[in-house]
């Protein structure tokens, strides 16, 4: 019997592994790439170290890392995980470590062991690349697929679409055609602008744990807040931007965030412990000795925005700036104005509609032989490994399935 011909639009992380797993499954395999290059955002990814998974191995714990694609996420891992991530790139002589935070790497802390890996695969499974050719159409006819540009044609018996996440709506023109719904791409992980307030001043302030909520909405996260030259950062913002990304959107990034910076206490209990340390040390100067261990600049600026005067000892502090002191820990409220892009990762949030795609196989409900897998998805993951390990576990699964039918 022939052996079937697949097509793999795409030559990103998500289609390297679709095509490596169908073609060891013995079919003929073609990445249509429409740059000279293969791999690129592997290449730059994780500052260059390439971010390849998060330790998350329960798959309820890692599903919740996707603000879109979440509960479908949760059935393509049962076919193939974060475990499954480590057990391939380890068969490939690529090792990988977990730092503190979870993220994990190659131990060469070199993207370049990553792209190496997934060409060597490539290259053993005998998948075919071809560079430079845009896909701008695809039709079916007569059970076959014909994959256009503008002055070629291609048919495969089945596709694979792993063209990534596009800023805009054209970007998905040649998949809006065969009539899947696309939802609007919409920036996610980003971190907030605060031209207009004085916290900016304090540019290079970390907070470890923060937490960080948008005004009216129910979103907020904890995490690590740093404060940047435009503004508010860190894994935190990172985490609200992501999960609050269609909101803020509507909102046109102009709302009021408020940081808790002690994200464990209640306002009550921060007004306890404030007053115990009135009672216990009376005769210290508020100003300069910091609490609940935060950076002493920060809480001069708190001191300052709650009216205690520079030289004032704890027990002549007016019960009124007590109470503003707590109020500016506990809720701190800075106006959002606009975003900056994350560069150390960004994506995009929209793509493929979810309800037209089988996360079983990752082929689509409404065209036989077709197969999506990576960010062309609407499904996005926050910072930390989540968006690789998305397009490891759809390229694997779309991968296996177009060859098993
Ligand atoms: C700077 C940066 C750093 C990042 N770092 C990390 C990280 O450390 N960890 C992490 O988990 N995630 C990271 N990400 C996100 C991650 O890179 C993406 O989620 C992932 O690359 C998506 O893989 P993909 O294969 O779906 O899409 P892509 O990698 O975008 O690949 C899609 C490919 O399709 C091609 N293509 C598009 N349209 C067509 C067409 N019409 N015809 C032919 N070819 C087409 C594109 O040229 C591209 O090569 C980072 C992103 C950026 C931008």
């Amino acid at each position: 019997m022939d052996k079937i011909s697949i097509g793999v639009i795409g030559a990103g992380a998500a289609g390297y592994f679709a095509a490596i797993f169908a073609a060891q499954n013995g079919a003929l395999v073609t990445i249509i790439e429409k740059t000279s290059k293969s791999l690129s955002k592997v290449k730059i990814s994780g500052g260059g170290r390439c971010n390849v998974t998060h330790a998350a191995y329960e798959i309820s714990n890692l599903s919740k890392n996707y603000p879109r694609g979440e509960k479908f996420m949760k059935k393509v891992f049962r076919h193939f995980a974060v475990k499954d991530t480590i057990s391939w790139f380890e068969s490939r002589m690529v090792e990988l470590k977990t730092e503190q935070d979870g993220r994990m790497f190659p131990v060469t802390d070199n993207s370049r062991t990553i792209v190496d890996a997934l060409e060597s695969a490539a290259l053993i499974n005998g998948v075919k690349l071809i560079f430079n050719y845009s896909v701008n159409g695809i039709q079916k006819e007569e059970g076959r697929f014909i994959v256009r540009s503008k002055d070629r044609h291609l048919f495969f018996d089945k596709l694979i679409v792993c063209s990534g996440g596009s800023p805009k709506m054209d970007g998905f023109n040649f998949i809006k055609n065969l009539g899947h719904g696309i939802a609007a791409p919409i920036p996610s992980l980003f971190t907030f602008n605060t031209p207009n307030e004085p916290i900016k001043k304090l540019m290079g302030i970390a907070v470890p744990d923060a937490l960080v909520k948008l005004e009216g909405t129910k979103l907020s996260y904890r995490g690590p807040v740093l404060i940047t030259h435009w503004g508010i950062s860190g894994p935190a913002v990172l985490k609200l931007s992501a999960f609050g990304a269609a909101w803020l959107h509507e909102k046109k990034y102009n709302t009021n965030a408020h940081i808790r910076w002690v994200s464990t206490l209640s306002e009550n209990e921060i007004l306890e412990h404030l007053s115990d340390f009135r009672n216990n040390h009376p005769k210290k100067k508020v100003v300069t000795n910091p609490l609940f261990s935060l950076p002493s600049r920060l809480w001069e600026h708190l001191a300052e925005k709650s009216e205690v005067e520079r030289d004032i000892i704890w027990l002549n502090l007016p019960k009124k700036h007590i109470h503003k002191l707590v109020q500016n820990l506990f809720c701190y409220i800075v106006r959002i104005e606009g975003k900056t892009t994350f560069k150390e990762e960004f994506v995009t949030a929209g793509g493929v509609e979810l309800d037209q795609v089988n996360p079983e196989t990752m082929e689509s409900k409404l065209i036989e032989g077709l197969f999506f897998a990576g960010e062309v998805l609407n499904i996005d993951g926050i910072t930390g490994g989540f968006n690789f390990q998305a397009a490891w576990s759809t390229g694997y699964l779309a991968g296996m399935s177009a060859n098993q039918q």
